[in-house]
């Protein structure tokens, strides 16, 4: 799942020009390999003001009731200035780097250590060693699919201690909030680095590397596509889904604890916030498997975009609707409410069932049934970097013949949910549905182009019968 900031996007090719097999396109599709201008100034926009967009809204909230317009408004009308509102900014405590070492170091062992048990009594679930898929220089990777357990164990030991064994207060994560965003940025600092010095100096797969001759490219979208550490610490499966997702559902405990502990009870739209996010983090884990077949892991490289991204802009602005309601505890009328459940609901519905016929559709090889007919699809080959030719297909029937990333448009409903149970007083908890839509409109337009790379001439006559990316008839 991701979440992360958006990176410029590959020069476009015409497809025309890409005759399926073709050396210039074979092994090449999945990254820009010439970085034009407007990937770059993209890049460098994002290294140099992401972590200060995250800063500024954390801060937003702390010193300005999460106006997003008053720090501004204050620094030019002279009422304050920069230096003040850095002076009245918590710096990094021992508490919090004890919580973020403890917190990190827990969820390694649970990776590493436990090997899957839930697959064995949850029906349905699929877990244990599982393979992703080809990578473009023909690799298999194998993974342990245990994310379930770790998040399962993690929130049964959080609410015994919230209500048995009273260690540290479930508001410990607001209470320590900018301290432990210190932290986080500087283990996604660190991974990212490493993980850039590793792909130039000991890659897991020197086949799989790509390396664009820019620097801050490389850095920012990375060089390996699966840097491991030993045989099973892989870098991508543990820093998309545990230190940021695992803590998203108890980020927002937390904050419902604040809220609970500040005003003597919990709003609806803190449970709304609660509820249908924790629908979308328990989806992604019990669907840990079908992850392994998504963007994020089967075509992204590790660099600073996923890592950096994973440990700091996932946690701190996934979860703004909660944070803001610490700050403005909106309760909502009744209407409101079940109007923000059921659309929640709607596009939680469209995001799992369109995701969900495009797997089932290529497990089965096009032998199921989606909406109660045989799918039709459209018949593709490609060649990976070893010269092999490889053959797939690509479906237009249910979701995905309604338009090519319908799956997306569902994601896009659920996200606008969660905003509009903050009411309509702020603009902050509103970044969420304004940010998702760049990123998977972005990440739409990018991947097209690497499946125009990939399929050449097929993918022309897919998007020829599925001509609309997100809305039917519109986009
Ligand atoms: P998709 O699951 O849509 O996967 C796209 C890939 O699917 C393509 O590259 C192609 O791969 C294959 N494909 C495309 N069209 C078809 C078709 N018609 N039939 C069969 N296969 C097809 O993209 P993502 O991995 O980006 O997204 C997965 C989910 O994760 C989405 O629902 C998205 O909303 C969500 N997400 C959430 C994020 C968050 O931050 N909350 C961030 C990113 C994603 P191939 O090369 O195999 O043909």
């Amino acid at each position: 799942m991701a979440m992360r900031a958006p990176a410029g996007s590959p020069k476009q090719r015409d497809p025309k020009k890409i005759p399926n097999g073709d050396n210039a396109a074979q092994g090449k599709w999945g990254r820009a390999w010439e970085v034009d201008w407007f990937s770059l100034a993209s890049v460098m926009f994002l290294l140099m003001f992401a972590p200060l967009i995250v800063y500024y809204f954390v801060m937003s909230c702390d010193q300005y009731g999460c106006s997003l317009t008053a720090p501004v408004v204050e620094v030019v009308t002279g009422k304050s200035s920069l230096s003040d509102i850095w002076a009245h900014t918590p710096g990094v405590t021992a508490r919090a780097a004890q919580i973020y070492v403890g917190w990190v170091t827990f969820q390694v062992a649970l990776y590493m250590m436990i090997p899957d048990f839930c697959h064995k009594f949850l029906p349905g679930y699929v877990g244990g060693i599982q393979e992703g898929a080809v990578t473009p220089a023909g690799t298999v990777n194998k993974y342990e699919i245990n994310g379930l357990q770790a998040w399962l164990i993690t929130h049964l030991l959080w609410f015994a201690n919230a209500h048995l064994f009273h260690w540290f207060s479930p508001t410990i994560i607001f209470d320590n909030w900018i301290p432990l965003l210190w932290c986080a940025n500087i283990l996604g600092y660190t991974v990212s680095t490493f993980a850039l010095v590793k792909g130039y100096l000991f890659p897991t797969s020197a086949k799989d590397c790509k390396f664009t001759g820019n620097f801050f490219y490389n850095y920012m979208m990375g060089v390996e596509f699966n840097p491991r550490v030993g045989k099973w610490f892989d870098f991508k499966l543990f820093f998309n889904g545990r230190p940021g997702i695992v803590a998203w559902t108890l980020i927002n405990l937390s904050f419902a604890a604040k809220q609970q502990e500040l005003f003597g009870s919990v709003t609806n739209a803190m449970i709304l916030v609660n509820v249908l996010q924790a629908v979308y983090v328990v989806d992604f884990f019990w669907n840990e498997t079908w992850y392994l077949k998504t963007i994020d892991i089967c075509h992204d490289h590790f660099g600073w975009y996923l890592g950096w991204g994973d440990c700091v802009w996932l946690p701190y602005l996934y979860t703004l609707q909660g944070l803001y309601l610490v700050y403005h505890p909106v309760q909502l009328s009744a209407p409101h409410a079940l109007a923000v459940l059921l659309l929640g609901l709607a596009g939680y519905y469209i995001f799992r069932e369109a995701n969900h016929q495009k797997d089932l559709f290529r497990k089965t090889d096009g032998n199921c049934q989606i909406w109660g007919r045989k799918p039709k699809y459209i018949e593709c080959s490609y060649t990976s970097a070893d010269g092999r030719r490889h053959r797939s297909k690509l479906m237009v029937s249910g979701f995905w013949g309604l338009a090519r990333h319908f799956n997306y448009t569902g994601d896009l409903l659920g996200s606008l949910a969660y905003c509009l149970a903050c009411g309509f007083s702020h603009l902050l908890p509103y970044f969420y549905v304004v940010y998702m839509s760049i990123l998977l409109i972005h990440r739409c337009l990018r991947d097209e182009d690497r499946c125009s790379r990939k399929y050449g001439r097929d993918w022309e006559r897919y998007t020829a019968t599925v001509p609309r990316r997100l809305l039917p008839g519109l986009f």
